[in-house]
Formats: structure tokens, sequence, C-alpha cells
């Protein structure tokens, strides 16, 4: 047997009739920006998060870049990050002049939300945590830290559509979430787009004008915008993707359960989840000290992982200058050197689950 850490065509013909109809009633509608089909899944989502308003965007890279613009971050600002997550999240912070102040990883995998008020001074304007690999992180925590200290909080929810703290989507904690809908996430357009969703009106009513040049009335630019619009196309087809977002959670839940009850070797450790967390397992990670014997081992045996992420942005060679080493953040060096991501999504066959955990527990 054969197995790719990812297919999207899997998850495409799930589908795909619906996807290939609103397609081309996109297509057929002669208007492809700014229209019907995108103010309508800002509808729909908006009601599916219970946030009041949703802005589409361009990818969910944009949503953080225009999040952090839209309150305000500038040169000397800084904002709490976790120290292990994808880069785009401190992107949105650097993009706007401001400076991340990394916190270390819990062992569940999450920001440390015990470790974040050592990292509070002065310039501290707001907390970013990042529900990585589908788990809400410890909202509770986090929520009255910002609330204590008066900062502002922005989530990126770009793993975690559907993901809950203790009954609270992720995404409606904060000031703002932000979202990505790369085709791989969750929920995913098939080409780049994000959004954000808020119920601070005035927040909202900048990302809309940040998003379109800065202008609401064609040609009165009234700040200086950027161009971060979702198209018709993807629009329309993250509608479909919405109406099964539920049901391709539950899924990837179910192979995530497989391998947790699967997995019987001493050599693998399965992180812990959260008991108040509902899990939507973008990913499924492991760790092992052994991490390129593991995926030799795999390769061997015809399987494909990935690796999330093999580089934390405190070390990125872009972000140098800040002259931060490895052994800063134990937890997220241990993380980055060790992880495994093992093969989950909307479409893989039960049989191919089965198969990479056999082929796991004979390492
Ligand atoms: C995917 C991702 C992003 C960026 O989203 P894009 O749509 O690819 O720009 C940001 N943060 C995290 C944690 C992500 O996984």
């Amino acid at each position: 047997m054969e197995v790719q850490s990812v297919v999207l065509k899997r998850t495409f013909d799930l589908y795909k009739e619906e996807y290939e109809k609103a397609a081309l009633r996109a297509l057929n509608s002669g208007w492809y920006i700014l229209g019907k089909e995108m103010e309508d899944f800002e509808r729909k989502f908006a009601a599916y998060m219970g946030a009041k308003h949703c802005v589409a965007l361009n990818s969910g890279t944009d949503a953080l870049i225009l999040a952090f613009r839209a309150i305000g971050i500038k040169p000397g600002d800084e904002v709490i990050v976790p120290a292990g997550t994808y880069i785009a999240s401190v992107i949105g912070v650097t993009e706007n002049g401001g400076t991340p102040v990394f916190v270390d990883m819990d062992d569940h995998m999450e920001i440390d939300a015990g470790a974040i008020e050592s990292k509070i001074t002065d310039r501290t304007k707001a907390i970013l945590p990042v529900h990585l690999f589908g788990q809400c992180s410890r909202m509770d925590k986090i929520t009255e830290i910002a609330q204590k200290h008066n900062l502002i909080l922005i989530e990126d929810c770009a793993q975690c559509h559907g993901s809950s703290f203790k009954g609270k989507l992720a995404g409606t904690f904060g000031n703002i979430g932000c979202f990505s809908f790369y085709p791989t996430k969750p929920l995913g357009a098939l080409g780049d787009a994000g959004a954000i969703i808020t119920d601070d009106d005035k927040l909202a009513e900048k990302i809309r004008l940040l998003r379109n040049y800065g202008s609401k009335v064609k040609y009165h630019n009234e700040i200086n915008g950027v161009n971060s619009r979702m198209d018709e196309v993807q629009a329309a087809v993250l509608k479909v993707g919405l109406a099964h977002l539920n049901e391709g959670n539950i899924e990837r839940r179910h192979q995530a359960q497989m391998y947790m009850e699967g997995i019987k070797n001493p050599k693998v450790i399965i992180p812990p989840v959260y008991e108040e967390v509902y899990h939507v397992y973008h990913l499924f990670p492991i760790l092992v000290e052994d991490r390129d014997g593991l995926q030799k081992y795999l390769v061997d045996n015809h399987i494909k992982t990935q690796v999330h992420y093999p580089i934390p942005p405190y070390v990125a060679e872009c972000y140098r200058e800040w002259g931060y080493k490895w052994s800063d953040f134990p937890n997220a060096e241990r993380f980055a050197k060790q992880e495994v991501s093992l093969p989950i999504y909307a479409g893989l066959p039960d049989e191919e689950v089965q198969y990479v955990i056999g082929v796991i527990n004979r390492w």
C-alpha cells in the first residue's frame, strides 16, 4: 500500500459536483471581484462562527497583517506570540513594524498560557494565540490575562475552523479572529483565500477599507490600503466547503481516534489534548527522538509524512537580527526537532490509517 501525507483531489472529489456547480455559477455570473458570492460567504461564515462581521480577504497571512494594522500596531509595539508556530503568524506583526515577543510552548504544543504574563512590558499591545494543529489554545487563561493587562487579543485560526474551548468557537474569544482558507486547511478554497471575523463594527469597517485600497467610495482613499480581496470563484467554492466543514472535522477526529487507540510504540509520543477542547485535527502530530529514522522507515514502507515546523520563527534566517538561539525556547526546539505529522484529511480511507498504524508499531 502507498500512503501520501495529503491528497487534495480526494477531499475535492467528496463534493466534486457541488464544487463544480459553484465554480461555474461564479464563472458564468460575469462578476468576479467584490460581488454577491463573497457577500454571501461573509454572511454564512459569520453566522457559522456566531460573529457579527466577517471580512473576506486574499489569504490568512493578509488576515493577520490587516488585523494588526487595524488595531494600530506600529514600530516599538510588542506582540506576544508562541515560539513554535508557522512563520505567517509572526509576519502579521513584523509587516507592521511590531516586535514579536516569543513565549515557549506547553506539552500540548500550544502557547504556554502560564508563561505569558512574565513577558508583558509597558510596550506590549496584543497577544496572538495560534490554535495549532486544530486545537484551540487555553483561551480561559489567555482571555483573563488579556483583560487584566488591557491587551488586544488577535487569534490565529488558520488551522482550527470549528475547534472550540468549553464550547466557545476558536476565533470568537478575541477582538479579531484570523482565518486562512489555504486548500489543505480544515476549510479550504481551491486557491488562496482568507478572512477575519470580529464583533467590533469599527475594526470590521477598517479592514473592509484596507482590503480595497483604503477606499469605500471609488477614488476616495480614506486610509493607506492594500488589495486583499477574495474573488468570487473562491467565495463560491468556500460556501460548499463551509456546508461540509463539520463532516470533515468529524472524519478527521475519527482518523485521529484510530491513531490514538492504535499506536502502541514506546518510542512514539502522542501529545495530550486539553480536556476542554473540541480538536479538529488539521494535522496529527507525533513526537519521536529519531525523526530521520522513523521518516526513512515510513518511506521504505511507502508512507509519506511531513514536519510542522522544522525551523521555528525565532531562529528563522530572516529574523537573524534578533539573535535568538535554538535553546531559548526548549519546548519549541524539541517540537521542531521531533515532530512528524501523520496523514490525516477528509477522504483518507480507514485502511490507509490502519496501515500507517501497523507500520509505526513495527518500527
Ligand atoms: C496557513 C497558516 C497561515 C497563513 O495562511 P495563508 O492563507 O497561507 O496565508 C497563518 N498561520 C498559520 C498557523 C497557518 O497554518
